[in-house]
């Protein structure tokens, strides 16, 4: 049993789009060329001289209630108590259901592997008591990891002072990365 309720909050107006993250996560969990686990959403407004650009972070918001694991025929995709979403490999049949049901197009199919992937939150570093590949790397401090489930931690510090957003709330999956506004 984990006591833990891991989530991420997401300052994007910090986000410079250096994109170390993507490198970051690509080299820490070998993720294969022509694919990623986490990417940067840009939006650019307005003309030139007044063009405003917007940077975004995705990756997989580990949902407290996600389709991903509703739909999946053999239990290969599985939610730990602390909420962090996974594949188990082995119990993968590629049959790509879950790529089609998460509303964040969060999971991509690896055909050398034939299996689906997606981001951990770095699971096997979390169990080394360190933060996620992209959470360390990034020089803006743009993501903020840790507990939502600690009522003194840094996560709802945040989430008390700021305005936030998440993502498709309608789809009912309960996305836990919180954009501040
Ligand atoms: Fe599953 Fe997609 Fe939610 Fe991640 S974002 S837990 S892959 S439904
Ligand atoms: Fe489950 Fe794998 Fe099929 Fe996804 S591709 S639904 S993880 S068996
Ligand atoms: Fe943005 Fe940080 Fe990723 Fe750079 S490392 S693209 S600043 S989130």
């Amino acid at each position: 049993m984990r006591d833990k309720r891991y989530a991420l909050v997401i300052d994007s107006r910090k986000c410079i789009n250096c994109k170390a993250c993507i490198v970051a996560c690509r080299a820490e969990n070998q993720v294969p060329l022509g694919h990623s686990r986490d990417w940067i959403v840009e939006e650019h407004r307005g003309s030139w001289p007044k063009l405003l650009a917007s940077f975004e972070p995705e990756q997989c918001h580990h949902c407290t209630n996600p389709s991903c694991v509703r739909v999946c025929p053999t239990g290969a995709s599985w939610q730990r108590d602390d909420g962090v979403v996974l594949v188990n490999e082995q119990d993968c049949i590629g049959c790509r259901y879950c790529v089609i049901a998460c509303p964040y197009n969060a999971r991509f199919f690896r055909e050398d592997k034939g299996v689906v992937e997606k981001c951990t939150f770095c699971a096997h570093r979390l169990e080394r008591g360190e933060l996620p590949a992209c959470v360390e790397t990034c020089p803006s401090k743009v993501r903020v990891f840790g507990d939502i489930g600690d009522p003194k931690g840094k996560l709802q510090e945040l989430l008390a002072t700021r305005n936030y957003r998440v993502k498709n709330p309608q789809t009912g999956n309960g996305p836990q990365i919180y954009y501040l506004l």
